[in-house]
């Protein structure tokens, strides 16, 4: 079957490798229908997820057709369509009874990699480094789906593919990062990252009640999608000052709630400060550029919340403690509990609550997935999503 590998920094490749079998009793294949590349799979693609190995396969953004089923999965059958969550998740450790799925126990067979670097490890996910698994991804003609009694969610209707694919990432993604805002009427939520993540975060916030959402970003079409899309006020960080105009904004108090939807590879509009990060991340000083999450942490009004959504991979420089501590904010992280929320969001779509599908600017054949990584990179084409169909 044809596969999109990783070949080595900023290199990926369609390339013809052996389909999957069932290994284990709980496995299901599935054939792919749509597939899409994530902002994280960027951080991949730069290099900066470590042990990734040369021929990995990439995506954790799939569904498709279940097309074979081992003897422990009796909730599917071969022909049902799926979507399936991103992180890997047993449904039975101490982790997924709580309900906290992208940290399971029993998905990482490298755990011990993980720990090195995070202290525990956390769940294993689909085409995202040995680190996290080792697991082969969607972006391909088909994947095995580990322990598919519990994630994959079934869609029993004629939902297109492009209205429920995003149920995968990152919708939920951004509902959770909204969700642990904690939001209150009359609650005004930052959202720095208007890419589909920052997107969703922001039309969440609405639909959890906050009276305004402003989004911080550079790219002119992603913050008119931000505004028309979620109802946003925007700030573009090359024009303005984030921080001076989020206390103007906020009658100097600053935003109850923000959230970081950038990440690891933040830029930063004061060229100087970029370079420190930049520096110190390719040498490895450091292993993330943490500008945004530095930001999100100084303009929080005292008591609010920091919400990171964004994905870091290891360690931050400068990380402003002092204002953490000092004016009692909370900083709520995570990896999406992707089980948790597909439910309910597949139950918004149906209603006409939500149609995730907006944030699809490209649509491509798995065979283009070289060139689609380049023009999501480069955030060519107003390139904001890309769907590829294998
Ligand atoms: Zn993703
Ligand atoms: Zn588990």
């Amino acid at each position: 079957m044809k596969a999109n590998c990783w070949m080595g920094r900023n290199t990926v490749q369609v390339e013809e490798v052996p389909e999957p079998r069932i290994l284990n009793a709980r496995d299901a294949i599935v054939r792919v229908t749509s597939t899409a590349i994530c902002g994280s799979d960027l951080h991949l693609y730069d290099g900066y997820i470590p042990t990734m190995e040369r021929g990995d396969i990439l995506g954790h953004e799939f569904m498709g057709e279940v097309v074979e089923v081992g003897p422990g999965v009796s909730n599917l059958a071969v022909g049902d369509r799926v979507v399936v969550p991103f992180p890997i998740a047993c449904g039975a450790c101490n982790s997924c009874e709580l309900g906290l799925y992208s940290v399971c126990e029993n998905s990482n067979p490298n755990a011990g990699m993980a720990e090195k670097i995070m202290g525990h490890s956390p769940a294993g996910i689909f085409g995202y480094s040995h680190m996290l698994g080792g697991y082969p991804g969607g972006q391909a003609e088909y994947a095995r789906v580990p322990f598919a009694d519990v994630g994959p969610v079934k869609i029993e209707d004629d939902l297109p593919d492009e209205q429920v694919l995003l149920l995968s990432d990152v919708l939920p993604t951004g509902y959770m990062g909204a969700e642990m805002c904690d939001i209150r009427p009359g609650d005004t939520v930052a959202v720095w990252g208007a890419g589909p993540v920052g997107q969703f975060a922001a039309v969440s916030a609405r639909l959890l009640g906050a009276e305004r959402v402003i989004v911080i970003d550079r790219v002119p079409a992603r913050l008119r999608m931000a505004r028309e899309k979620a109802g946003a006020e925007t700030v573009d960080y090359e024009e303005t000052d984030v921080l001076d105009a989020l206390r103007e904004m906020t009658a100097g108090r600053g935003p109850d709630a923000c959230v970081e939807a950038v990440g690891m590879e933040a830029h930063h509009p004061t060229p100087a400060l970029h370079a420190y990060d930049r520096v110190k991340h390719a040498t490895r000083l450091e292993s993330d550029r943490p500008h945004a999450l530095r930001e999100a942490v100084m303009a929080c009004r005292s008591g609010g919340t920091v919400s990171v959504i964004g994905v870091y991979g290891g360690f931050v420089d400068k990380f402003p403690m002092g204002a953490v501590m000092n004016r009692s904010l909370t900083i709520r992280a995570g990896q999406c509990h992707v089980q948790r929320y597909t439910a309910p969001l597949l139950e918004r779509i149906r209603a006409g609550e939500l149609d995730p599908s907006f944030v699809i600017t490209h649509r491509m054949g798995l065979d283009e997935a070289p060139a689609a990584f380049e023009m999501f990179k480069n955030k060519e084409q107003d390139c904001v999503k890309v769907v590829l169909t294998p």
